[in-house]
């Protein structure tokens, strides 16, 4: 992870008034005071709907009387709750089953009745409640509820698709603009002639019904009609930290684009209904609201009947299989992606290890094992430019938007000073031993465990599963790591070791390496998922030193087997049981020693190496199923007199 240093002093600031053109004088409101996140206003303004920063309940506040409900304190209600133009309350749960598959279950709350109601049942993959024309769409993979029978046209994005659902339920997949990592918060405009939503590393694009762009207004996220002509937008100032996020008020033409929220009070979460607009302060969770000098967009009258679910014909997953949602780490090799030039002996050179790259590796080789296993996969970056330094709102979003098991985010860890340790960590969302979310913590000991196992690393400490809210603990009350939070997925970050210390480095530099980290972390999750041994193939990986050459680094803070000098270049040769050569394998020139062999159905093998005057010969079993990841450490004696070959 960035190492990242939050200015702690909000209250020290001041919240200075931001009446700006657009925005009524004297019309800035606090409607909750604090812990009120992805804040949303009934069409008729009189009711807040809120989630404190866990989603852990989902609050209504009357905004006439000051009277606050709990809606739903059950599997995790908050966060993407919508109001329909009945005034009705739209949300979604979740609930983790024992083989760690997420089931969601789509309701209906009346704030006039109190009464709540189930209204699309538990099914697997994404669920979201999203607004229709004259209703609510609550989109279901299996199944689709909406709330009257003729809801009109709705939207809605999967991958790097927009979706327009037509008022007859004709459905057209549109591709507005290449190169984004993935769409998110479409809408339609309120006359229903445009289509708003935001590719991730490209920006807010609003076009026709045909997809033809009509306008792209640039960097921001969570979009929302004002009315057909202006937007509700947030920015983060190309911070990726959140520092600089405000409210904007922009018009489809482009030629409004302005902020409509003080700079300090670094708002978020931005939507609009009855010509107000409301937000939340990034920390606090203060709800405020503005009202604007514009004439909003007319009222539509909810469409009447009964609410109905429906059978998707096609769905896209046949099967409930674990989803996983991979987050390889930040992109681009910019200021804030950890650059380390490294001098690398074996290849005279100076080696530039950057941890967006090994990230990358460590993502697209467990996007493609998992796959192999049978799991199905979304990612949240395929390359490494500036624009894949994804927003951790858009991350977050497209983690949500994939309707996955789990969130799982990639990286290695530094200790910034200059001492040098080597362990896995895994963090995740809440107090150590007390995850925001249930199934963090499995998760990350799951991984970790496994992770823990890799013998061809040197680690100096015993791995660690840590709730980020202690770890963190200087940068604020629950404040924690920026890609969990607004995550209600069971998800972890992983640290898999620390890239600061050299050799850990040069083996970083490796992609097989990382390739094993990876095969490590779907080996845990098989273990979450419940489906250890299902995968039969395993792998042999090991290190090849010199058990009498040093390494003769200035940088003597080695441990364990580091301390000797691997080797460089040397070729390997894999015999399977019937002593047919079926893989060579030619080490790196980076100084780690490293050789992988992957996929390797069950079998007697034999590892064979030449070099120089010397050779080895290594017989190794690989077993099927269970524990199929063998590891050797092999060590060469200078000047050793070869063997007599069987
Ligand atoms: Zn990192």
């Amino acid at each position: 992870m960035r190492r990242i240093y939050l200015t702690l002093f909000l209250s020290l600031l001041g919240v200075a008034c931001a009446v700006a053109a657009g925005v009524k004088s004297g019309s800035e409101t606090t409607l909750v005071d604090s812990c009120g996140f992805f804040p949303q206003l009934s069409p008729d303004g009189q009711w807040v709907l809120y989630s404190p920063t866990d989603a852990t309940s989902l609050m209504l506040k009357n905004l006439s009387s000051g009277a606050v409900t709990t809606v739903s304190k059950v599997g995790y209600p908050g966060f993407d709750a919508i109001f329909g133009p009945d005034g009705k309350v739209y949300y979604v749960t979740q609930q983790r089953k024992k083989n760690g598959l997420v089931y969601r279950t789509g309701h209906c709350y009346d704030p006039s009745t109190g009464r709540d109601q189930v209204v699309l049942k538990p099914q697997h993959g994404r669920v979201q409640a999203l607004r229709a024309a004259a209703g609510v769409v609550i989109n279901g993979e299996r199944q689709i509820y909406r709330s009257a029978p003729n809801v009109g046209a709705w939207t809605y994005t999967r991958g790097s698709m927009l979706y327009l659902v037509d008022a007859t339920g004709v459905t057209r997949a549109l591709q507005p603009v290449k190169d984004s990592n993935g769409y998110l918060w479409s809408s339609l405009s309120p006359d229903g002639t445009k289509v708003m939503f935001e590719a991730a590393s490209h920006g807010v694009v609003v076009c026709d019904l045909n997809g033809s762009v009509i306008s792209e207004l640039g960097e921001f996220l969570m979009p929302s009609w004002y009315n057909d002509h202006y937007i509700i937008a947030m920015s983060n100032a190309g911070n990726p930290r959140l520092a600089g996020s405000r409210i904007w008020l922009m018009s489809v033409d482009g030629e409004t684009i302005k902020p409509i929220s003080a700079k300090e009070e670094r708002a978020v979460q931005p939507m609009t209904a009855a010509g107000k607009v409301v937000y939340s302060l990034l920390y606090s969770g203060e709800v405020r609201q503005l009202e604007l000098d514009i004439r909003p967009a007319d009222f539509v009258p909810a469409a009447t009947g009964k609410g109905k679910v429906m059978k998707v014909k096609d769905p896209v997953s046949k099967k409930d299989v674990p989803r996983v949602f991979i987050n390889p780490g930040h992109g681009g090799h910019d200021s804030d992606d950890r650059h380390v030039p490294t001098w690398v002996i074996g290849a005279r050179d100076t080696l530039h290890y950057y941890e967006s790259n090994s990230n990358l590796t460590k993502g697209l080789a467990l996007e493609e094992i998992l796959q192999n296993k049978g799991y199905e996969t979304a990612i949240s970056r395929r390359t490494n430019k500036t624009e894949d330094d994804l927003d951790l709102f858009e991350i977050v979003a497209l983690a949500a938007n994939s309707g996955a098991d789990i969130f799982f985010s990639i990286h290695s860890n530094a200790t910034g000073i200059e001492k040098r340790i080597n362990f896995p960590l895994g963090l995740y969302r809440g107090w150590d031993g007390k995850p925001a979310v249930e199934g963090s913590l499995q998760l990350s000991e799951a991984v970790m465990k496994q992770a823990a196992t890799n013998q061809l690393t040197v680690w100096t400490h015993d791995r660690r599963s840590r709730g980020d809210w202690s770890f963190y603990t200087n940068w604020g009350y629950q404040v924690g790591l920026g890609v969990l939070r607004f995550n209600k997925l069971p998800g972890m970050l992983s640290e898999g070791s620390f890239h600061d210390y050299l050799p850990e480095r040069e083996r970083l530099l490796n992609d097989n390496y990382c390739w094993l980290e990876a095969w490590n972390q779907s080996v845990g999750m098989d273990e979450y998922f419940g489906r250890k041994g299902k995968f039969k193939n395993g792998v042999i990986a090991g290190t090849i030193r010199w058990s009498d050459r040093y390494r003769q680094d200035d940088d003597r803070r080695l441990f364990g087997e580091d301390e000797l000098k691997p080797l460089n270049g040397a070729l390997l040769r894999l015999y399977n049981g019937r002593g047919v050569l079926s893989r060579i394998y030619t080490l790196d020139i980076y100084d780690n020693g490293v050789f992988v062999f992957t996929n390797l159905p069950k079998d007697k093998y034999k590892l064979e190496l030449y070099y120089g005057n010397e050779d080895l010969y290594e017989t190794v079993k690989v077993k099927s199923g269970k524990n199929n990841t063998v590891y050797r450490n092999l060590k060469l004696k200078t000047d050793q007199k070869p063997k007599k070959k069987k």
